[in-house]
């Protein structure tokens, strides 16, 4: 815990903290001198005891920050200002929002193409489309893979729009050379080597929250990443497991702004895996703009019902457009920019 305090403050209010203080069994960091502001390090396993709330209160204190989070470089007291992750002239975070949309699965050259000019067209600027497809049978459509991200690259070409697409493994890093965001699954969030080999790389990458993760899960993983180098990480909520059964998963809307409050990375939500039906996905997306997300991943497709995987979530290009506009209404009704 890093306390700082007033300049100017007397001996006997300094006393009445160090007093406090003294109760609790820390190890106190010699007071040190910056910019003739004095600071007072507490550490420890015992300054988990500490309330921030009752230091604060004293009056010679001016602030406090708690460093013993568990995930020191994602959380908010390592950076007041939000990251803003910059990918092909397109920003996610620090106060605009961000459209990312495409189908479920990268299908064919045409279908890739044709769904990434109408996105862009729509309001998109980002387009998705996995190739390495993680499902929960083996017997169903597993992506083109090296095949799928060469017809991204040609829609990525065609359309003029950055890609984000999922790695499964490490091992296939190299194939996704051309690929501008790394996507980590909900299914991966807790693969630790392959979080560390992107932490070692440059690229952005995008992190599910895993349908059972707690928020401070998610936000290990990404301290994985940002341990490693790379401080170009998106958080994505993506609805969590509860008991209840009516949507495909529970979209947490609380976790916007707790994870804007506990973090300074960009947050997005994608309401198309949490609701598991496209006739929900505009109300929760107005729901994530409204709670304060910083952009949302949609899946999109020019024929839902052919759809390899997914078309039941998926919106038509026409149910695209009109939300879009719809949230572009909000967000200048919001004063987001
Ligand atoms: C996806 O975005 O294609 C996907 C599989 O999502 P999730 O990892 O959230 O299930
Ligand atoms: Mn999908």
């Amino acid at each position: 815990m890093i306390i700082v305090l007033k300049r100017g403050a007397t001996a006997e209010e300094l006393d009445a903290l160090y007093d406090y203080v003294k109760q609790f069994k820390v190890y106190q960091q010699s007071i040190m001198q910056e910019k003739s502001r004095s600071i007072l390090a507490l550490m420890g396993d015992a300054v988990s005891s500490i309330d921030v709330d009752r230091i604060s209160a004293f009056p010679c204190v001016e602030s406090v920050y708690r460093v013993d989070a568990p995930y020191p470089l994602a959380s908010r007291e390592h950076s007041a200002e939000d990251t803003v992750v910059r990918v092909q002239g397109v920003k996610l975070g620090g106060g605009g929002f961000t459209i990312i949309a495409g189908p479920c699965s990268v299908e064919t050259s045409e279908q890739i193409s044709d769904i990434a000019c109408a996105v862009r067209k729509a309001g998109a600027s980002i387009l998705r489309g996995g190739a390495y497809k993680p499902r929960s049978s083996p017997y169903t459509f597993q992506g083109l893979g090296r095949q799928g991200l060469s017809y991204l690259s040609q829609a990525k070409l065609s359309s003029g729009m950055p890609t984000v697409s999922e790695v499964v493994d490490v091992a296939d890093l190299d194939m996704f050379e051309d690929v501008d965001i790394l996507q980590v699954g909900a299914r991966n969030m807790h693969n630790y080597s392959l979080l560390k080999a992107l932490g070692r790389q440059e690229k952005p990458v995008l992190i599910k929250r895993g349908y059972c993760a707690t928020l401070e899960e998610l936000l290990l993983s990404a301290e994985y990443v940002l341990s490693g180098g790379n401080q170009n990480v998106i958080l994505c909520e993506r609805g969590i497991r509860t008991f209840e059964n009516a949507t495909r998963n529970t979209l947490d809307i609380s976790a916007i702004p707790v994870l804007k409050r506990l973090t300074h990375l960009p947050v997005i939500v994608d309401p198309s895996h949490a609701a598991g039906n496209a006739e929900l996905v505009s109300s929760l997306s107005l729901a994530s703009v409204a709670a304060g997300a910083d952009g949302l991943m949609l899946e999109v497709h020019s024929n839902p019902s052919e759809a390899f995987t997914d078309g039941c979530q998926a919106l038509t290009i026409d149910e695209f457009e009109t939300l879009a506009s719809k949230i572009g209404a909000l967000t200048a009704f919001m004063g987001v920019l």
